[in-house]
């Protein structure tokens, strides 16, 4: 039997830069797994283009797919609905090919509870662990602001633990470079046996 593809999620923090990496990573000549088109009820921006950017859809669409059970995952952010539709993942990885999704963390939390075995990599902003670390010896900050940073970093340090791997995003062209190291390293490990 043919070996199932892998399924690749690409998340992390709001403005980190999860469209362009994915975007320099599409751009590469010998990229060799799928793009998951995502479905958004947002309006399409300038240059977007309907079912290469996104299947743009109406919120009575989008909840009809809900209903349906035709996502595999969806959340809302800023007022707009984005989901995964699951058809187009299940057929590429059960012709053994390997697909990935450009998500944000709720769907991707998603993602993990109904495909624990996916690869779940983090896109972190270069200086949270180094803020974080700043956060807690500095002691030059009022209570109130400590707090609120500490919890802001707390959450989003909380959400790379659930990750298998973190790749900072410190320039986008490394930042692809060490992703697409970890789809080939993840091959290998997994095709040993
Ligand atoms: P934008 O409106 O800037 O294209 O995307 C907003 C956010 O939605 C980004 O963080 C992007 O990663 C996320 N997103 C795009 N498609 C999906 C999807 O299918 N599911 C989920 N959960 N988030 C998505």
């Amino acid at each position: 039997m043919k070996e199932k593809g892998l399924l690749i999620v690409l998340s992390g923090p709001s403005g980190v830069g999860k469209g362009t990496v994915r975007k320099e990573i599409f751009s590469q000549p010998d990229v060799k797994f799928e793009y998951s088109i995502s479905m958004t009820t947002r309006a399409p921006r300038t240059g977007e283009v309907d079912g290469i950017d996104y299947f743009f859809k109406s919120r009575e669409e989008f909840e009809q797919l809900i209903a349906e059970g035709k996502l595999l995952e969806y959340a809302e952010f800023v007022g707009n609905y984005y989901g995964t539709p699951v058809d187009y993942v299940r057929e590429t990885l059960d012709a053994g090919r390997d697909i990935f999704l450009e998500i944000e963390v709720q769907g991707a939390q998603q993602v993990r509870e109904k495909f624990p075995e996916g690869l779940f990599i983090f896109l972190a902003p270069p200086s949270l662990s180094e803020l974080h670390s700043r956060i807690l010896t500095r002691g030059t900050e009022s209570d109130e602001v400590i707090k609120g940073r500490m919890e802001k970093a707390r959450k989003e340090i909380e959400m790379m633990n659930l990750y298998d791997y973190v790749v900072e995003n410190d320039e986008v062209e490394k930042a692809c470079s060490r992703i697409q190291s970890i789809i080939v390293a993840e091959h290998c490990r997994r095709e040993r046996v």
